[in-house]
């Protein structure tokens, strides 16, 4: 069977893992990134492999230079060649604008964009030498289209991505590569979420009532990696249950 090939940052947990799971079970050989869980990140391979899939696990920190080659050679030792990348990796931070340190600023910002960024140029540049018609998926967050309290970095960082995913989209569709984004809401990264304090407010808040699955962000990544999505290019789907409609608290909430 000739597999597609994926390189996934970000997927020894939450999303990344849902992501990498879902493609392989659809045919991808999955590269799955991570930066200290190593265990979790071979588990990852260890489920992909059980389900008669490929996969290797690769440890990098998208956001050092060094790092992002060492991972790509040995995606591509593994693999030969990228039909896709998703750029997951994330740390989600939070803090009072007027308390950010400029070293959480660089961390976040060199791990959410600059990261990504190198991440997309480096996968589209074999792309194009290989004349292979790719997939880029971003994964951004709605943050990047509201201001949320102490998310002065986070949000301006996604922000930047959504842009960026437009730019590239831009100069790489004459290569035949699609770029698109995914803005996801609150999404469950772990179990016991829903029922934490925080985890029923914020679903009493979403106009659907729940946190989203993170399956349900992986959904979307599989299906704008796909030719059912051959003619979209540069565009950001939001997963939010409806959080971004309400204009106004709703007058039942304090
Ligand atoms: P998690 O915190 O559950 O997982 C983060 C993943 O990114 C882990 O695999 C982690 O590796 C990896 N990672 C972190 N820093 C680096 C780095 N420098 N280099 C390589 N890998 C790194 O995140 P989520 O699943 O919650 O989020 C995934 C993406 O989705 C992020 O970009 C986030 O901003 C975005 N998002 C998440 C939302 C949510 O509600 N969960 C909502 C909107 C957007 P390791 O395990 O080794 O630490």
């Amino acid at each position: 069977m000739n597999r597609k090939k994926a390189l996934i940052t970000g997927a020894s947990r939450g999303i990344g893992k849902q992501i990498a799971l879902l493609l392989a079970e659809n045919g991808y050989s999955v590269g799955v990134n991570y930066l200290n869980s190593e265990e979790e990140a071979k588990q990852v391979c260890e489920l992909i492999d059980q389900g008669g899939g490929s996969a290797v696990a690769l440890q990098a920190n998208v956001a050092e230079a060094s790092d992002r080659k060492r991972m790509f050679d040995h995606f591509f030792e593994a693999f030969g060649e990228i039909d896709l990348l998703v750029n997951n990796a994330g740390i989600t931070v939070f803090g009072a604008f007027l308390e950010t340190k400029e070293e959480q600023w660089e961390e976040l910002t060199n791990t959410d964009w600059k990261g990504a960024y190198f991440c997309a140029q480096a996968a589209a540049s074999h792309m194009v030498e290989h004349g292979k018609s790719g997939v880029i998926v971003n994964i951004t967050s709605i943050h990047q289209q509201c201001q949320f309290p102490e998310a002065s970095v986070y949000g301006p960082t996604k922000a930047a991505l959504d842009k960026f995913t437009k730019h590239a989209a831009l100069e790489l569709a004459p290569y035949g590569i699609r770029v698109n984004s995914i803005a996801p809401g609150c999404t469950k990264v772990r179990v016991d979420q829903e029922f934490t304090v925080r985890g029923k407010m914020l679903s009493s808040r979403i106009p659907l009532q729940r946190l989203a699955e993170s399956e349900e962000v992986a959904e979307a990544v599989l299906y704008l990696s796909s030719d059912k999505a051959k003619y979209i290019t540069g565009e950001c789907l939001t997963i939010d249950g409806g959080a971004l409609l309400p204009v106004l608290l709703d007058h039942r909430y304090p």
